[in-house]
């Protein structure tokens, strides 16, 4: 694997306004460092504790991004540190980040999970009862709270339309809601979709920033 040359030959593809996460789960700082050497600062992880283990040793200008479940009980542990936690499925967990990131002191962006795929494994928000909760919920009870945007996974499968049609949904929830819940939300501009094998894909449907690991760091063991 030729890391440096991986991350050179997705800044070509990906256009300007688009920021690539690179997912470095499974992967050793090592790994981590020679992206960075090949100045790559975003970074994806999926378990509170390998983050934080990695996070201690890293250079301290890392822009950390938690993407998997994350269970209440760990936020605190991340919350000195994540600079985004891309994978807010709850509002039990919502609550527990305002609260870790207030006594840190600090904001923490937020993006919305939402299940676009048809597996049931996948985690996230259904688009519907996301709508229904943001129509009620008040933005100013999560003072602690930068809320980014959303982010979802679509289908695992060769089917292109079908994922293209996922992309599809979760862009239009995504305008939905800027244009309704999140109007005087300003920080809400992402739309977190595309992965190693649809990431094209996700471009096309707009997307603003993908998620990429396999590419990057060859497969994970
Ligand atoms: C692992 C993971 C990725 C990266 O997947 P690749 O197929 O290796 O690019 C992206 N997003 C989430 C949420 C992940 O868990």
């Amino acid at each position: 694997m030729n890391i440096g040359a991986n991350i050179a030959f997705l800044k070509k593809k990906l256009p300007t306004h688009v920021k690539l996460v690179a997912v470095s789960k499974f992967h050793p700082a090592e790994d981590i460092m020679e992206a960075y050497e090949a100045g790559q600062r975003l970074f994806g992880e999926n378990r509170a504790q390998e983050l934080t283990a990695k996070q201690k040793i890293l250079p301290q200008d890392i822009e950390w991004h938690f993407i998997g479940a994350l269970q209440n009980n760990k936020v605190k542990d991340i919350a000195p540190f994540v600079h985004t936690i891309q994978s807010v499925d709850s509002l039990k967990l919502l609550h527990e980040i305002n609260k870790q990131a207030g006594k840190q002191r600090r904001i923490i962006r937020i993006f919305l999970e939402i299940h676009i795929a048809k597996e049931q494994s996948k985690h996230g928000f259904e688009p519907e009862e996301c709508k229904a909760i943001w129509s009620k919920e008040d933005l100013n009870a999560y003072p602690n709270i930068r809320f980014g945007g959303l982010m979802g996974m679509a289908t695992f499968t060769d089917n292109k339309e079908q994922v293209k049609s996922e992309f599809d949904l979760l862009r239009q929830l995504f305008c939905d809601l800027k244009s309704s819940s999140f109007k005087n939300c300003e920080s809400f501009t992402e739309l977190s979709m595309g992965m190693t094998d649809d990431y094209e894909i996700a471009l096309s449907e707009g997307s603003t920033i993908v998620r990429i690991g396999s590419f990057i760091f060859g497969p994970r063991t």
